[in-house]
């Protein structure tokens, strides 16, 4: 299985190293061309800052080798910037991917400085959650399944093969169950 963060901005490293810690074998690679994206069987997109994020996936030409292989049913994870570009409604926005059924909005938590630590559940397990400039899901479309909650808010949902958190697990370095549970979704697919 090989498995790609997308490295054009934003915590690519600590994504990388955590696919590896989950299972050796596994080959976590950066994507940052066509060519890279078509030899991985799932994608991680980052947290960063997603005005930036998706002026350079513009800028690659990957917007649409992704939007087509997510479409395909390539197993997409976004993480924070990564959850804003797949979610349908960015509020005062124009949509990115326009993959995943939900509504956000942008920066809903605060400035920098209420970027914050909280614990809490994900799927069967209790994780936990770095918020940083995090947006907020504030609506749910009915095939969407969530998976986290915070503060009655929710934090990580999943649509089939799409998974989204608000969070940053890979800044949490000796808890790789977030990064197991996505690679349990690209094994499925198999
Ligand atoms: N605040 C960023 C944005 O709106 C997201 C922050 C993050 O990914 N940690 O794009």
């Amino acid at each position: 299985m090989k498995v790609g963060v997308l490295a054009l901005q934003g915590s690519v490293a600590e994504h990388l190293k955590l696919i590896t810690s989950v299972n050796k074998k596994i080959e976590a690679v950066p994507v940052r061309t066509v060519d890279e994206l078509a030899s991985v069987d799932g994608l991680i997109i980052p947290g960063g800052e997603s005005t930036t994020l998706r002026k350079l996936i513009d800028e690659f030409d990957l917007f649409t080798p992704i939007k087509v292989r997510v479409e395909a049913g390539m197993p997409v994870w976004g993480t924070c910037a990564g959850l804003i570009l797949l979610a349908n409604k960015i509020e005062g926005e124009r949509p990115y991917f326009s993959l995943l059924d939900v509504d956000v909005v942008r920066n809903a938590y605060g400035r920098q400085i209420n970027s914050f630590v909280a614990e809490g559940d994900f799927a069967d397990m209790y994780i936990n959650m770095v918020f940083i400039r995090a947006p907020k899901i504030t609506r749910v479309g009915g095939n969407v399944e969530v998976l986290g909650v915070h503060d009655g808010v929710p934090v990580a949902v999943r649509q089939g093969h799409i998974l989204a958190t608000a969070f940053h697990p890979e800044v949490v370095s000796r808890d790789n169950r977030v990064h197991k549970y996505f690679l349990s979704m690209i094994e499925s697919k198999e």
